[in-house]
């Protein structure tokens, strides 16, 4: 089987030299587990941190072992007789053609008439979640407020705005980073404001895009988006600080917000939050979720690279250029 694994922890900005793609045996599975061919795996930001020593609340990535990540996939063998050969399943073993794991790693997953298994790798998976519990519990989101979500037109954030606008926000309002993201989230996903932070400072374009200001900040990029979310919050505005990627590839400490004596007055709340502590919210997430994006209610956009030999590009595409609208992810076989 063929697997990338990590060879160099990237200084600043990864390089494709930090990795590299190996040949192993992988053993057959033994009692109690199964072997799962990859159909798709999920490239993530977050996975730049676990490239990193330094302490994140994921682990680091051990050098010279094969790198991790979400995954759908195939059991073509088994040893487990509650995960059969033929399951469709989701684990966490990604980077890789085929993984041997406990089957009690596995989640099975059900087969989604008309659309791709790698939907649990976005909308129907951890982002979906990230989305949802960001917006309803973090940030306490209720119809007939505006909300303001950066890094918009991306895996999680083009779910937020989706969410807001279904659940009746007064009015959407996202930053993307290319003129194309912008229209996208206009046009088909309904925003009603968007910019590109690429034309002007982003408290400037904020201010013009949500003139009435604002009442929760979906932040995904951090730095000057968060500085300007601050000024342009109403009074009990709340921020869940879901990830700050304009610094994950920074070698020296980004400069803060420079006006966050100004959330006294307001009695703003900003929180941060991980995903991982709100797997309680997915019966919730998962009865109502399917149902918008069956109704085509919600768009969940892929943007698709092929072939495991491609996973290391695409993973830098996304960190590195934005190269992704919606999720970003690497099919290795057909559904
Ligand atoms: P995305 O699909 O949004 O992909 C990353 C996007 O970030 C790129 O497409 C790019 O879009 C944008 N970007 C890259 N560099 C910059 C920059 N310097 N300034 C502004 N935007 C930039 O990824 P996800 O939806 O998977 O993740 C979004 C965020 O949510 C990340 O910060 C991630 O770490 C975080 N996250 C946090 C979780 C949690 O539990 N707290 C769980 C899941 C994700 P553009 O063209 O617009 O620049």
């Amino acid at each position: 089987t063929r697997e990338w694994q990590l060879v160099r922890r990237p200084q600043g900005e990864p390089v494709p030299e930090d990795f590299r793609l190996v040949d192993t045996e992988r053993p057959d599975p033994g009692p109690g587990e199964v072997a799962v061919r990859t159909i798709a795996l999920s490239v993530d930001p977050y996975m730049r941190g676990r490239m990193s020593a330094a302490r994140s609340y994921a682990p680091s990535w051990e050098l010279d072992a094969t790198m991790e990540g979400a995954t759908v996939g195939q059991v073509v063998a088994s040893r487990s007789p509650d995960v059969p050969e033929g399951t469709l399943v989701l684990h966490g073993l990604g980077w890789r053609d085929v993984a041997v794991l406990p089957a009690t790693s596995v989640r099975p997953v059900e087969p989604l008439p008309g659309l791709p298994l790698s939907l649990y790798l976005g909308v129907l998976g951890m982002p979906g979640l990230t989305a949802w519990a960001g917006l309803f519990r973090v940030a306490s989101f209720t119809a007939g407020e505006t909300v303001f979500v950066s890094g918009a037109a991306g895996a999680v954030g083009s779910l937020v705005g989706q969410f807001a606008r279904l659940r009746g926000a007064a009015r959407v309002v996202g930053s993307a980073g290319t003129p194309e993201k912008v229209r996208w989230l206009t046009g088909d996903l309904g925003f009603d404001a968007a910019f590109d932070y690429h034309d002007g400072p982003v408290r400037e374009l904020l201010a013009a895009a949500a003139p009435e200001g604002i009442d929760v900040f979906f932040d995904n990029v951090g730095g000057e988006h968060l500085e300007a979310a601050v000024s342009a919050f109403r009074e009990h505005g709340r921020a869940a600080l879901c990830g700050a990627i304009s610094a994950y590839n920074a070698t020296e400490p980004p400069p803060g917000p420079r006006n966050l004596t100004q959330l006294v007055g307001k009695r703003v709340r900003l929180e941060g939050f991980l995903v991982g502590d709100h797997a309680d919210l997915r019966p919730d997430f998962l009865a109502t979720v399917p149902g918008w994006l069956r109704e085509g209610s919600v768009q969940a956009r892929e943007t698709v690279h092929d072939g495991l030999d491609s996973a290391v590009d695409a993973f830098l595409d996304m960190l590195l250029r934005g190269g992704n609208t919606g999720k970003a992810v690497v099919r290795l076989a057909p559904d």
